[in-house]
């Protein structure tokens, strides 16, 4: 299954063009897997990408995975990662966003009952809406609103891994499932409003920082390299590992800590600017790990400020190409470069 068993998959990334997907393409094609990209370029970049469109091991396939898919296809691996994740994308058009959940996840599971593939659906933390317990084990059953904002997302992610768990049940398909919590790093959106993206492109603008609420509600941040290895342990695991793991990092802050980290790493003089917090926006957000860790030996290793860091740097970069003769004065402030490591 690995390099070191000369081995290679062929693993189909669906949604490989967005955030999460253009990271897990890069390590995919690192460990010298042939991949596959498909991708409808709703909410993902062309240019996440556009650097591995000289590798032969990549392709790039523009496709909505609402859509069947051709079982021209031959995938070993697949990953669904094809869904709006952030609340001002999935909310623009939900009946889109609920079938990119469902119909996607119905057109690749059929795909991989065809090819044999082993399939891992990309769920999430929203499974378990505003939740009672916390942090949230996997058997945690969920706090949702069935007809609420976020619906369409929380509901459409559920559904999935409802099918996901019965084609592995009914029609011997091999799935498995990752609840991943916030996740952020480079290549995310620069404008869809999650609350590291937001931060640090107002910081480095120079713009106030938004805080929806008063801060105080909880995140819990998975810096995206480790969030991408877990994808691949858990991928690789054996069929005796059934049923959800939740991927996410256990170092929970409350949103106004984050900020002001954002400030630090920044060194903007930027104020925070409070707003009310949206309907149905989770108060706490904390991953219990432990199956992650007992099961697939997985724990994040990159802490909160090397995570920022690193993402601070993606964005700055970002900026200064977008508009080089305007560099942002947040860039580079007095002592920043000198801590990137
Ligand atoms: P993203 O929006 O950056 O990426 C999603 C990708 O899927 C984009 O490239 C988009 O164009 C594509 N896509 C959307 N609908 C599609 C469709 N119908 N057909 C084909 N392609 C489609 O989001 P992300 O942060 O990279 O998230 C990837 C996956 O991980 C999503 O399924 C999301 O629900 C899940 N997830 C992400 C987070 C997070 O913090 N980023 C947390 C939990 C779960």
């Amino acid at each position: 299954m690995s390099d070191a068993d000369g081995f290679h998959e062929c693993v189909l990334v669906a949604g490989g063009a967005g955030f999460i997907g253009a990271s897990l393409c890069r390590r995919l094609l690192r460990d010298g897997h042939a991949v596959i990209c498909m991708d409808n370029f709703l909410t993902g970049d062309r240019e996440n990408v556009a650097q591995l469109l000289d590798n032969p091991r990549f392709t790039l396939i523009g496709h909505d995975v609402i859509e069947p898919i051709g079982f021209g296809l031959r995938p070993t691996q697949i990953y669904n990662l094809a869904c709006p994740a952030s609340p001002r994308h999935y909310q623009a058009d939900p009946i889109h966003t609920l079938r990119s959940c469902v119909d996607g996840a119905y057109n690749l599971l059929e795909l991989a009952r065809h090819s044999g593939a082993r399939i891992l659906q990309a769920s999430t933390s929203e499974v378990y809406g505003d939740p009672s317990v916390n942090p949230q084990p996997e058997a945690y059953r969920g706090n949702v609103n069935m007809v609420g904002p976020r619906s369409c997302y929380d509901e459409g992610k559920r559904c999935a891994e409802t099918l996901f768990a019965d084609y592995g049940k009914c029609r011997q398909v091999k799935v498995k499932i990752a609840r991943i919590f916030n996740t952020y790093g480079p290549y995310m959106s620069q404008q869809d409003g999650r609350l590291v993206s937001n931060l640090i492109v107002q910081a480095l603008t120079d713009r106030n920082l938004t805080i929806y609420g008063d801060g105080s509600q909880t995140r819990s941040l998975c810096y995206v390299d480790d969030l991408v290895e877990g994808l691949i342990r858990l991928m690789g695991s054996g069929d005796e590992l059934d049923g959800p793991v939740n991927l996410g990092n256990p170092d929970e802050a409350t949103v106004l800590d984050i900020a002001k980290a954002v400030r630090r790493l920044t060194g903007t003089r930027a104020s925070f600017e409070f707003r009310p917090l949206p309907v149905d926006d989770p108060l706490q957000r904390c991953p219990d790990i432990t199956r992650a860790r007992t099961l697939l030996g997985w724990q994040p290793r990159v802490d909160r400020d090397a995570g920022l860091r690193r993402t601070v740097e993606y964005f700055a970069e970002r900026l200064r190409r977008v508009r080089p003769n305007s560099a942002p004065s947040g860039i580079a402030p007095a002592g920043y470069k000198a801590s990137l490591g």
